[in-house]
């Protein structure tokens, strides 16, 4: 049997988003060509766009590289919540950075849905924002007391959210499973794969050159800066930013070590009646459900409910892979008993050894940003600013995001069994703690 009969589910192509999205711009291959420009970029998703745009329209001469089409990584998979907070509460960054680089990041962070939703109103991407807020609610007392401890740091810091207790996270979400949560109601989502070519587009209309179907093969580094070559093409440039993330290869020597790249999964329901969306997160809150292996909740425009699970070490995908996500979301949502699930995908996250994403600057000139561990969408957007204005000068101690050396996985040749290992572990620990 071959692997497509095997896994006929293609985690890019059958994306929901793949059927909604607007229209790329019109981009090509780089072809036989030498090009110039003040700073070239790999990987054509949330990261390196954003960068692109805001050095475009910084005007700085740009040209971007993808490999595959544009969204093709995660940014056209994504399930498009537009979240805040990392994994390191504000306390933990301040321990790992300093008090001053700390800060900083931390008003990056809370700061991340505006910076979304602001640029999209700015740039008038044609992306589906919704700013409606988002739930995180906890499946126990366990999680709820470490989600509580965590709102006290950020409010700390000047940033509030308000704490559900078991009824208010029963109205805000519709389900009796949780027995608290947060609510920040800056946060929000959008379509990931519109959101992703609006980007394009605009860096495009401010004069960025956007190649697709182009994989970067090598980089030199060169008397005036980096040569770049794909294909037949080279392009003489400054500056490089790498933005390949979970779809990080073999370009930069050791990079692809400091992300490991689990997959997750979603499936999307048949547009909603009104009546059924009136009892699953009625005011269109997106929703995480606070354990170690979470499942994430949100609508589309349509109606139509996505939901998020993480998924097996592959990139292609059975329908038997997506059954334990429906019995997992019948447990919270019993209405959905009899709902027909119209799409299925799925695609690679990447985890860091920090469980934070990093900036590290790999030789003169030469940055990586990635390693968002699942909240890609608003901190992919910050830190692809962030890139753009390193690469126009800013001095890496003065960066929002921390410039570091990001750590390594030492024994990242067995990342597939020892993901397999840790998901199996969380599994464990959420089926004793949600006893
Ligand atoms: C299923 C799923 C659901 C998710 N849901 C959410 C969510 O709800 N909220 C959230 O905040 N985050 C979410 N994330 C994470 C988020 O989508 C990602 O963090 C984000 O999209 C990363 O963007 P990026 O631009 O850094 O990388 P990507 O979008 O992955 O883009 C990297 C690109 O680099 C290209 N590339 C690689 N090597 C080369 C090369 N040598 N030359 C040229 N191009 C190259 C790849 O083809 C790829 O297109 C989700 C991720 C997945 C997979």
């Amino acid at each position: 049997m071959s692997t497509q009969e095997r896994y006929p589910i293609d985690g890019s192509r059958d994306a929901l988003w793949m059927a909604t999205a607007v229209e790329p711009p019109h981009t090509e291959a780089l072809a036989d060509q030498e090009l110039h420009c003040d700073v070239a970029i790999v990987g054509g998703g949330f990261t390196g766009l954003n960068a692109a745009m805001s050095l475009a329209k910084d005007g700085k001469s740009v040209c971007v590289l993808e490999a595959k089409g544009l969204g093709f990584g995660a940014s056209g998979r994504s399930g498009g919540q537009v979240n805040m907070g990392l994994n390191m509460g504000p306390e933990a960054l301040i321990q790992r950075f300093g008090d001053e680089a700390g800060r900083r990041l931390i008003d990056t962070v809370t700061q991340v849905p505006d910076t979304v939703f602001t640029s999209i109103h700015e740039n008038n991407l044609n992306c589906d924002p919704v700013q409606t807020g988002w739930v995180q609610a906890a499946i126990n007392e366990h999680y709820l007391d470490k989600q509580i401890s965590v709102q006290k740091e950020y409010e700390r810091f000047g940033c509030s959210m308000e704490v559900l207790d078991k009824e208010q996270a029963n109205v805000r979400t519709g389900s009796e499973t949780f027995v608290g949560g947060i609510f920040n109601s800056r946060a929000g989502s959008l379509h990931p794969l519109s959101y992703t070519r609006e980007l394009a587009r605009v860096a495009i209309e401010n004069g960025a050159k956007i190649f697709t179907n182009s994989p970067v093969e090598s980089l030199q580094q060169t008397k005036e800066g980096w040569l770049v070559n794909s294909g037949q093409g080279r392009i003489h440039c400054g500056k490089v930013l790498v933005c390949t993330n979970g779809y990080t290869d073999g370009l930069v020597k050791g990079l692809s070590k400091t992300v490991v790249p689990v997959r997750s999964i979603l499936i999307a329901s048949e547009p909603l009646s009104d009546n059924l969306r009136k009892t699953i997160l009625p005011d269109q809150v997106t929703l995480v459900d606070k354990r170690s292996l979470i499942l994430y909740f949100r609508y589309d425009r349509d109606g139509r409910l996505c939901i998020g699970d993480h998924g097996p070490m592959r990139d292609a995908f059975a329908l038997s892979d997506f059954e334990n996500l429906k019995k997992r979301v019948k447990k919270v949502f019993p209405q959905l008993s009899n709902t027909r699930w119209d799409f299925h995908w799925g695609g690679r996250v990447a985890m860091t050894k920090e469980t934070i994403p990093f900036i590290e600057q790999l030789a003169p000139g030469l940055w990586a940003g990635m390693g968002y561990n699942g909240r890609g969408v608003g901190m992919g957007t910050a830190l692809g600013k962030n890139l753009a204005k390193l690469a126009s000068g800013l001095p890496e101690s003065e960066s929002p995001i921390p410039v570091t050396k990001a750590k390594r996985f030492v024994m990242h040749a067995f990342h597939k069994p020892g993901a397999y290992i840790n998901i199996k572990w969380f599994e464990l620990n959420d089926f004793l703690r949600g006893r």
